[in-house]
């Protein structure tokens, strides 16, 4: 058997400067995804340095999409990055955030565990910060359960923010803890491009560098951000005002897909500096990374394959970091299908009656994209907001033989229309959005708080055995006898009416252990009406598109299901 590539847990903090959005979150996957070639296990931490304990209350329009974890973890959508990157499958305490910090101290001084002891930020806070990370470093997080052999650790947010402040002074005394010889710090900047020349400005970076080692860290790495590579110029100026060597300062420029950074990185020596610096073999076949590399060149070539329209009708969809993980899941799939994915966004509030006569051009053009697709998706999403709208959407999915995916509120809605308009149930709805219709097609949760909001939604991973020998979705699972997957929801399908609405031919072919709630929808005779309680979105991979995802792809491309 070959033995551990390294002996001691190696630790890469990829930090960052100058403005948010910069793709920290890539970058660090990547470099995971490059230690992973050299053979190491590598598993991430997020820091999120805001109050928030976890991101589960946190609204998709100021924060992204709530990633859910198998653990029911709410966390950053940074987090859904790495599993999909990485391949692992990591636990709500893989994102550390100040509330969870604090409330851990707190809880101890409660406990009376400093007694006598001032408690303070330094050192209590930023021990509690580098136990949190050696822990966590240490829990085996690809299915294997071995211990991994390396921990990619993002912070969130810029260097200098007074809220990130406790955990750089934490990540500085760690190089001490750990040793010098087990840690890489990368710095993340930004090189803007300015003048008629287009010349490529080191300022801002100079800039933050100096921040971040006024804070005590000495970037090992620089990984520069900008629209194009950098020039030779440009490394040396870094190089001399940022005390990095001019190997050191990695360009991270545009590429054709993200899949293709990692190859980027790797071009320019970046594994190689890791190995170098953490005593490891490089060694000189590495499938992970020539394997990903055929994925990422396959992605390329799909730009010029023929296109297929999936209509995703929701109510952030301005803002596309809002439903990330959906669109990963059908980028995933068009992969497999070895299709163009073109996703047309629509305003589900622009479907319905109410915008007719209030917005008529938009509504016109709603309507013209949700006629055009070749695949409607009804995604997650909570309050009242644009859901007849997306009611529409499944009614039009259904009449029309149009291949239809509800995920979680997107089964609910398919759910409501149904018994509106087969059953004939007048103005049934889910009591999230009327408590008194005449008919609840979809209920509260009989074990669901009513007073608290955080964390108390039916949350995580939860098997669904499959209740039908045989159905489209029970055969895109491979035939499996129950799933496991991801939810994070309020609602169910009111037990009352099963009988009545499968009788009609929805279908409900796979339900909780219990056998009561209602899991998975598939309606009889459609091309493919399919609808899911829990997120497949969730456990999606770039080689392993989620089975739902893959079946609506399928379906609207044509494919037989
Ligand atoms: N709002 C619905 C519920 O709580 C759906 C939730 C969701 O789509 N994630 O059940």
């Amino acid at each position: 058997m070959a033995s551990d590539p390294v002996d001691e847990m190696k630790y890469v903090v990829v930090t960052g400067g100058v403005l948010s959005g910069l793709g920290k979150g890539v970058t660090a996957s990547s470099i995971g995804v490059l230690l992973k070639s050299a053979g190491l296990r590598v598993t991430a931490v997020k820091i999120d340095p805001y109050l928030n304990c976890d991101a589960g209350t946190m609204s998709p329009f100021e924060h992204g999409e709530v990633f859910v974890l198998d653990d029911g973890g709410e966390v950053d959508l940074d987090l859904g990055n790495y599993e999909r990157f990485l391949d692992v499958c990591l636990t709500r305490d893989n994102n550390i955030t100040t509330g969870k910090v604090y409330d851990n101290v707190i809880q101890k001084e409660r406990r009376g565990d400093y007694l006598g002891k001032t408690v303070q930020v330094i050192p209590h806070i930023t021990n509690e910060i580098q136990d949190w990370i050696e822990r966590v470093a240490h829990t085996p997080s690809d299915g294997n359960g071995k211990e991994p052999d390396a921990c990619v650790i993002e912070l969130g947010g810029t260097v200098g923010d007074i809220e990130s402040a406790p955990f750089i002074e934490a990540l500085r005394q760690f190089q001490f803890r750990v040793g010098q010889e087990n840690i890489c710090f990368v710095h993340v900047s930004l090189i803007p491009v300015m003048g008629p020349v287009g010349e490529q400005k080191t300022k801002p970076t100079q800039h933050t560098v100096k921040d971040l080692r006024g804070l005590g860290i000495n970037p090992h790495m620089l990984v520069c951000r900008s629209k194009s590579p950098l020039v030779d110029e440009t490394r040396e100026k870094i190089s001399a005002f940022c005390h990095v060597s001019t190997d050191a300062v990695v360009s991270a420029h545009d590429v054709s897909n993200i899949y293709q950074v990692p190859i980027m990185l790797d071009d320019q020596g970046v594994t190689r500096m890791l190995a170098e610096r953490f005593g490891f073999e490089l060694p000189t076949k590495r499938k992970v990374l020539e394997d990903w590399k055929e994925m990422a060149d396959h992605v390329d070539t799909l730009d010029e394959a023929e296109e297929v329209h999936i209509a995703v009708a929701g109510k952030y969809t301005d803002l596309a970091d809002s439903y990330l993980s959906v669109i990963k899941a059908l980028q995933h799939a068009s992969f497999k299908v070895n299709r163009k994915l073109v996703i047309d966004w629509i305003e589900s509030s622009d479907l319905d009656d109410e915008a007719k006569e209030s917005d008529s051009e938009s509504f016109e053009a709603a309507w013209k994209l949700l006629r055009e697709a070749d695949g409607i998706l009804v995604p997650g999403g909570f309050g009242i907001r644009g859901i007849e709208g997306k009611i529409k959407a499944a009614e039009f999915a259904r009449l029309n033989d149009v291949p239809y995916l509800g995920v979680c509120l997107g089964l609910q809605v398919a759910t409501i229309e149904f018994c509106r308009n087969v059953l004939g149930l007048e103005g049934a709805n889910s009591s999230e959005f009327d408590e008194n219709a005449p008919h609840s097609a979809v209920v509260f949760m009989p074990e669901i708080s009513k007073t608290h909001m955080g964390g108390t939604m039916r949350l995580g991973t939860k098997p669904t055995p499959f209740l039908v020998d045989d159905c489209k979705i029970r055969r895109l699972y491979g035939g499996a006898d129950h799933v496991d997957e991801r939810h994070r929801h309020r609602y169910e399908v009111n037990p009352e009416l099963i009988g009545e609405i499968e009788g009609k031919g929805l279908v409900y072919v796979g339900k909780d252990e219990t056998g009561e709630r209602c899991e998975i929808m598939e309606l009889e005779g459609h091309t493919y009406y399919v609808g899911t309680q829990y997120h497949p979105e969730f456990k999606s991979r770039p080689d392993r598109p989620s089975p739902p995802f893959l079946g609506l792809l399928k379906a609207a491309s044509g494919m037989e299901v």
